[in-house]
């Protein structure tokens, strides 16, 4: 806990810009793991020019400051000021240098931001604010200068001493020590500082950039995984070529270093040529990662050498710019799987990703924008809506300015920018100039926060043939923001007929009908467009692709959703109509589930689930995902009050009677893709798998079930299969579930990675009484609450997944919730605010619940010493 912090907030109308220079940083590490000592020496230069004076203000925390001189004279404590982890120099003159000595303690650092232990060896991590924790410096993105880096430590202990950039010089020193110097030639801002020391096994391969450059690729892991490495280095190695190909943007270095560790607050970090993993993203084999894990790695490892450019190269000038790099980055990374994969499945898992995670965000008592304009934690900003709604708005700019005039974009963007701390404003001037367009209103994208809503009537005159669409948009206000204006949204639609087939599009002006889609922009209140010529009452297909982060209000019938889910040239809303379907059905069975009115199955619904599994010529990956059901949260959303209970009844319901309806064709098709060849990570057999494991988990609603997953898991050859099949067990009820769990326990007890998974399964059990296996769970000893990962498969996925085990309606689940974000505060406290967020859409549940979680969020406010990060997050919540 920082005193006096918390609750402090930073607005971004309050940015100044740094009044120094700084040249040059050396810094110099005497590395242990109880204590690590850090000389810095930098060369301050005033803005100003030579021969005024100013403060020299640094930001620090919890450091042991040893000694501290300017320019040669050694300073005592009259001649500096520390309070609130800055340290003030007064009057310095306007060429200074100043060096400082500091002692760290990274084996007692459990928040893992600085420099801290993980099993044996030293890393770090500095974004945001983490480099404040190693040495005394203007620890913000907007000052930028180059390191150069010495590490030295025992050899036996520290092998592998790793920094940024490239290698100058390395030497041995008496009494087994060494040390290595590392330069790095490009400035960069303190957060992509990087250091790791420790005894790591090492797999290299190497790229050649289209101008030669030769890259020698290296990826560090602890030595028992040096068998899993293969598929996050052909990532990268796509990735590298990639960027060449679609952004025209090179590898800037000789070297690319990747370093995987158990122990990460987040997914991984791009340190500029020290990228560190959450191990979750680096290590991966058939028989321990799922294909989600293979696609997860691929899309990380894109996305983070992507920051090269987007982010270090050219990176924020404040922290309320964060979507600059992130918005930008995710948008690249969603990109390349896209290319790299099927691009209509990716698009709709990250449309599925953004609707079930930030929608909520922007309804609820953290809603921002994209770029917020304060916060008192940054790290409570690596959100949803800077990351996934950032990048769906870059993909917006793309949408208008097609792939030729964004790519014009970014290519004066880095013509300007290249080496410079900017805004997003920046960033919207580059699209803008190099298209010859005005952007100015799209920008209120930037400043607006909320999900608009935009409602679609339309009418059809039989007689002229015209056919009108009247669109209506209307942002409500959120928690953070009363007045909301009308937004730029592109809107591409097709109209169909009632045979499916795509209607030419003629609008009231133009002289002839074009057939296929088409691309509108909507940017008023209210929008009419007239079509002429058109032959019969038409079934429009809305927000094509997903072309605005909009939610579409339209009142379909179930008949013409039929019709879109058969027929529709675009996969997003042929899945969009199968979900909004489902969603109806599921619904209206709540409803009689609350009337205590028996149940039934919408016939139309059957009629669609038919098609699809039918459907011989989709690719089987895009079938899946019609076929998976809208979960819990989501359906929850569309409600008022929130009926727990009466969701997840209608949805077991309205599951078990889908699969017992249509059980001989999950059947069919399971047996299909069943076929017993051996594993390939193709993307072909991936969708193939995808396929199977859905219809496997409607006939665990069937009397086969159990005998089709116990089947399945004896002859499973890969984790997916693996997975997919003991999770049907454990849904199901059946009593095989837990040998299954036993003996994957007992498989891999000693493999941290795999045994988040096995975490997870247990976790994630509906009902209340999984809240008393978690908190046993709790004692295992592959367990342990100071590391992020298995915080995350536990204690997250009980809170944020499990709907009818967290919110138990006598509080049991939010009780046990509260201790553990209480406990975690101690530890680490940006981890505990994200699992303190499992409440934050407490006021949308009945009454009774409502109170519970109150009590808890009160609960937790009331502990003495609590973080900026959760007092932030509660804080919110209660207001
Ligand atoms: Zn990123």
């Amino acid at each position: 806990m920082k005193e006096g912090i918390a609750g402090k907030v930073i607005y971004r109308k309050d940015y100044t810009t740094y009044p120094w220079d700084i040249k040059q940083l050396d810094l110099h590490f005497d590395i242990g793991i109880e204590t690590t000592t850090v000389r810095a020496q930098m060369e301050f230069s005033l803005k100003q020019g030579p021969g005024t004076r100013q403060s020299i203000v640094l930001n620090g925390s919890d450091l042991q400051l040893l000694s501290i001189s300017l320019n040669g004279q050694e300073l005592t404590e009259e001649d500096y000021i520390v309070e609130a982890e800055k340290l003030t120099i007064p009057d310095a003159p306007s060429s200074s240098i100043l060096k400082t000595e500091v002692k760290i303690h990274p084996s007692q650092n459990s928040a893992l931001e600085g420099v801290y232990l993980s099993g044996e060896f030293l890393l770090t991590q500095c974004e945001a604010e983490g480099f404040r924790k190693i040495t005394w410096f203007p620890d913000r993105p907007d000052v930028m200068t180059t390191y150069t880096v010495t590490l030295e430590a025992d050899q036996s202990a520290f092998p592998v001493l790793l920094s940024n950039g490239n290698e100058l010089d390395r030497g041995e020193l008496a009494g087994g020590r060494h040390w290595v110097k590392w330069d790095d030639p490009f400035p960069k801002p303190s957060y992509l500082f990087a250091l790791v020391a420790g005894d790591l096994a090492l797999v290299e391969d190497h790229f050649t950039t289209r101008s030669g450059r030769e890259v020698s690729l290296r990826i560090y892991v602890e030595e028992e995984n040096l068998d899993r490495c293969e598929h996050a280095m052909e990532s990268l190695i796509n990735a590298m070529r990639w960027d060449e190909e679609r952004f025209d943007l090179e590898y800037d270095l000789n070297v690319y270093h990747i370093v995987a560790t158990n122990d990460f607050n987040m997914g991984a970090m791009e340190n500029k040529s020290l990228n560190i993993f959450n191990s979750k993203y680096v290590l991966a084999r058939p028989d321990t990662a799922t294909d989600v894990d293979f696609q997860g790695i691929e899309g990380v490892i894109g996305h983070e050498y992507f920051h090269n450019w987007t982010g270090n190269r050219v990176t924020c000038q404040d922290w309320f710019q964060l979507t600059l790099k992130e918005g930008l980055t995710v948008f690249r990374d969603e990109e390349f799987s896209a290319d790299m994969q099927s691009r209509a499945v990716k698009r709709i898992r990250d449309i599925r990703d953004l609707r079930s995670r930030q929608y909520p965000e922007d309804d609820g008592p953290m809603s921002h924008p994209i770029r917020p304009d304060h916060y008192s934690a940054i790290n409570n900003f690596y959100t949803a809506t800077v990351y996934q709604k950032g990048a769906t708005i870059i993909r917006m700019y793309h949408t208008l300015l097609g792939e030729d005039g964004f790519q014009k974009g970014m290519k004066l963007y880095f013509e300007r920018h290249d080496g410079q701390a900017v805004t997003c404003d920046d960033f919207l001037k580059a699209m803008a100039d190099a298209n010859d367009v005005n952007l100015d209103r799209f920008g209120r994208w930037y400043s607006q926060s909320g999900t608009p809503q935009v409602k679609v009537t339309d009418h059809y005159d039989a007689a002229t043939l015209t056919y009108t669409l009247n669109l209506c948009q209307h942002t409500a206000p959120t928690h953070d923001q009363q007045e909301k204006q009308a937004l730029v949204l592109p809107f591409a639609f097709g109209l169909l007929a009632d045979d499916g087939q795509e209607l030419p599009l003629q609008l009231e002006n133009e002289a002839a009908g074009k057939p296929g889609a088409r691309l509108l922009i909507m940017e008023e209140e209210q929008q009419q467009f007239t079509f002429i010529n058109i032959s019969e009452k038409p079934v429009p297909s809305l927000f094509r692709d997903f072309s605005a982060p909009v939610k579409v209000i339209y009142d379909y019938s179930q008949q013409q959703l039929a019709i879109l889910i058969a027929h529709d040239t675009d996969a997003f809303v042929r899945w969009d109509a199968a979900q909004r379907m489902a969603e109806t059905a599921i619904l209206e069975q709540r409803k009689n589930h609350s009337e205590n009115t028996p149940m039934s199955l919408d016939p139309s619904l059957v009629k669609a689930f038919r098609g699809v599994l039918s459907d011989r010529q989709a690719d089987p990956a895009l079938l899946s995902e019609a076929l998976i059901l809208p979960d819990e949260d989501y359906l929850a959303e569309q409600m008022d009050v929130v009926d727990v209970d009466g969701i997840h009844a209608a949805r077991c319901f309205v599951k078990k009677a889908l699969a017992n309806e249509l059980m001989e064709l999950f059947k069919q098709r399971y047996a299909e893709y069943n076929d017993g060849q051996p594993y390939q990570k193709s993307a072909q057999s991936m969708a193939r798998r995808s396929m199977k494991n859905v219809c496997l988990s409607y006939l665990q609603e069937t009397e086969v079930g159990e005998s089709l997953a116990s089947a399945q898991l004896s002859s499973s050859d890969n984790m997916t299969d693996t997975l997919a099949a003991i999770r049907n067990l454990i849904f199901m009820g059946s009593p095989v579930a837990e040998t299954a769990l036993a003996d994957f326990e007992s498989s891999w007890m000693d493999d941290v990675l795999v045994m988040d998974k096995w975490f997870i399964m247990q976790a994630i059990k509906p009902g209340r009484e999984t809240v008393d296996r978690v908190r046993k769970l709790m004692d295992h000893p592959a367990f342990s609450i100071q590391n992020p990962n298995k915080v995350r498969a536990l204690i997250g996925v009980f809170a944020m997944l499990n709907t009818t085990g967290f919110h138990a309606d006598d509080g049991s689940g939010y009780e046990f919730h509260a201790d553990r974000v209480i406990e975690l505060d101690g530890l680490n406290p940006q981890i505990a605010a994200r699992m303190a967020s499992a409440f934050n859409r407490w006021k949308r549940y009945d009454e009774n619940r409502k109170a519970l979680m109150q009590n808890q969020l009160q609960r937790i406010a009331s502990v003495e010493g609590l973080s900026a990060d959760v007092a932030e997050i509660v804080g919110n919540a209660l207001q």
